[in-house]
């Protein structure tokens, strides 16, 4: 056991300025006290954690530690869930995160909750379909686990089954009745003592209804703050409408004096690639990506049903670095100045790369163009695809530049974790011939630089739970604002 002993020769670099505990062996996952070195420190120098958000985090792993799966405060409140009382059996309160769709939309989803949890003092709880979290990351917070624990000791049944019919969902209890809240905003839970709800699903996916949106009211957190259970399902990033809820923003303000800098530490504290993925990541940098200038990351995705190579797609691509400058100018004459960069492309299809590198290969940039994989499609419930996936987003953060397409969260992602505010290449789902014969022209411009490093918040709620109406979400505070991708979306900017 000596060598898994937690380190004592941490430089501040690699616990990234405190955000990370050092109570971790190096050998469990190398990820974690690694990550800095791939990053360049000046780029993020003047973006540390603040003292405030160390203290938050430290007193949440304790949290953790005290009330997680194994605990006796843990077996207690899996007694009072059973037993199907609302009343807490401790004072230890849990939230289940319940997240669904690609890699990057579930990494954004769990961060959310991440920081719900922190918030509202919760002890997070991971529930992972397939083993598709205990497969890519490192457990979080030391001492526990942050995975449910799963099989026929957690009493609520298939978790990936609750929608937005579900009885137990916030929305559908407020509209029965069976919760409420006060005309002062005083809470409550109308039948009180003995037959209040278990638990409350908080059903947070776009084409979510009125009642289910009350979650970003205050007097609905006030309420919510009596669940000792709480099942959150989302497949978004839900930051930005957490910097909209009143009673959130003096707590957040705090932890995040730079506000557009959450999901980058959230991203670096929350995510630590498993070791044979991060020894993908290192292996393939160190071969391919080391020892050049400037590293320009294209990360390219086609939302369409047939996977066809697109050349607007292309060409998009290219307008946007040759405009913006990103690589060198390809000239007739037949002397080539090679720029010390290097190219790194990821995208399902091998086709765009290999356009790209007859345009730039060839000794036009130095370091040369590269590709680590190309599944061809989008693969659901597969481990070995979700890993080559969570490689290319963290090679993706290591680079100096990046172009991403609009609306993707792989691309959020690496732009979030490497503090790099990328182009945008706009993009429009094609699902249809006929989408493809009206879509394909390359937009003007073909890229916009993107205002903060925040991911986009793709469903939001428009009402304003004072005014009792919706507004305009992008005008409410001066630092959310619509996204430059999603006109309807939100991001802290
Ligand atoms: P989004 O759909 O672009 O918002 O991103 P998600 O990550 O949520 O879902 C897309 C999924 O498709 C990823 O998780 C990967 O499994 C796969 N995928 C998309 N683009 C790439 C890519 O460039 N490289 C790899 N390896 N997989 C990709």
């Amino acid at each position: 056991f000596l060598q898994d002993a937690p380190p004592s020769d941490l430089t501040a670099d690699q616990l990234l300025d405190g955000l990370l505990t050092a109570e971790f062996s190096k050998r469990s996952c190398r990820s974690r006290y690694e990550f800095a070195s791939y990053h360049e420190k000046k780029k993020n120098a003047s973006h540390k954690p603040s003292p405030y958000l160390l203290g938050k985090l430290r007193r949440h792993e304790a949290l953790q530690k005290r009330c997680g799966p194994g605990t006796a405060p843990y077996r207690a409140a899996v007694r009072q869930l059973k037993s199907g009382k609302g009343a807490a059996a401790t004072d230890c309160r849990y939230l289940i995160s319940i997240s669904y769709r690609g890699l990057g939309n579930r990494m954004l989803a769990t961060a959310s909750a991440f920081l719900y949890a922190v918030l509202t003092d919760r002890v997070l709880l991971i529930h992972q379909y397939k083993q598709d979290i205990s497969a890519l990351f490192c457990e979080p917070f030391p001492g526990t686990t942050w995975l449910l624990p799963s099989g026929r000791s957690f009493p609520l049944g298939h978790l990936r089954d609750y929608g937005i019919g579900s009885n137990e969902s916030l929305g559908n209890m407020l509209k029965a009745n069976v919760i409420s809240v006060g005309a002062h905003g005083n809470a409550s839970w109308s039948d009180g003592g003995d037959r209040r709800p278990p638990f409350v699903y908080l059903h947070l996916e776009g084409g979510y209804d009125f009642h289910d949106k009350l979650f970003y009211c205050d007097e609905h957190q006030l309420l919510l703050h009596g669940a000792p259970w709480l099942l959150m399902k989302t497949d978004s990033y839900l930051v930005p409408g957490l910097f909209l809820v009143p009673s959130f923003q003096d707590e957040l303000g705090r932890m995040f004096p730079e506000k557009d800098m959450a999901f980058f530490h959230l991203g670096r504290y929350l995510f630590h690639p498993v070791n044979d993925v991060w020894r993908a990541v290192t292996s393939y940098y160190r071969t391919n990506l080391a020892g050049v200038g400037q590293r320009v990351g294209i990360q390219i995705r086609v939302f369409q049903k047939k996977p066809t190579p697109l050349q607007h797609i292309l060409d998009q691509v290219l307008s946007c670095v040759r405009r913006e400058k990103l690589l060198p100018e390809i000239t007739s004459s037949s002397k080539i100045n090679a720029s010390d960069q290097a190219i790194l492309v990821t995208s399902l299809s091998a086709w765009y790369y290999e356009r790209i590198r007859e345009e730039y290969g060839g000794g036009r940039v130095a370091g040369g163009v590269h590709q680590p994989s190309h599944e061809g499609r989008q693969k659901w419930g597969d481990t070995s695809h979700d890993r080559r996936a969570l490689s290319e987003m963290y090679l993706l953060s290591t680079c100096d530049v990046l172009v991403t397409t609009g609306f993707s969260t792989f691309g959020y992602v690496a732009q979030g974790l490497g503090g790099i505010r990328p182009w945008i290449m706009p993009s429009t789902p094609i699902w249809s011939e006929s989408d493809l014969a009206e879509k394909k022209e390359v937009p003007e411009p073909p890229c916009v630089r993107a205002m903060s490093v925040e991911p986009c918040f793709h469903s939001p709620s428009y009402y304003d739970c004072t005014a009792r109406r919706d507004v305009d979400v992008g005008k409410v505070v001066p630092y959310v604002r619509h996204c430059e991708d999603v006109s309807w979306g939100i991001k802290i900017a």
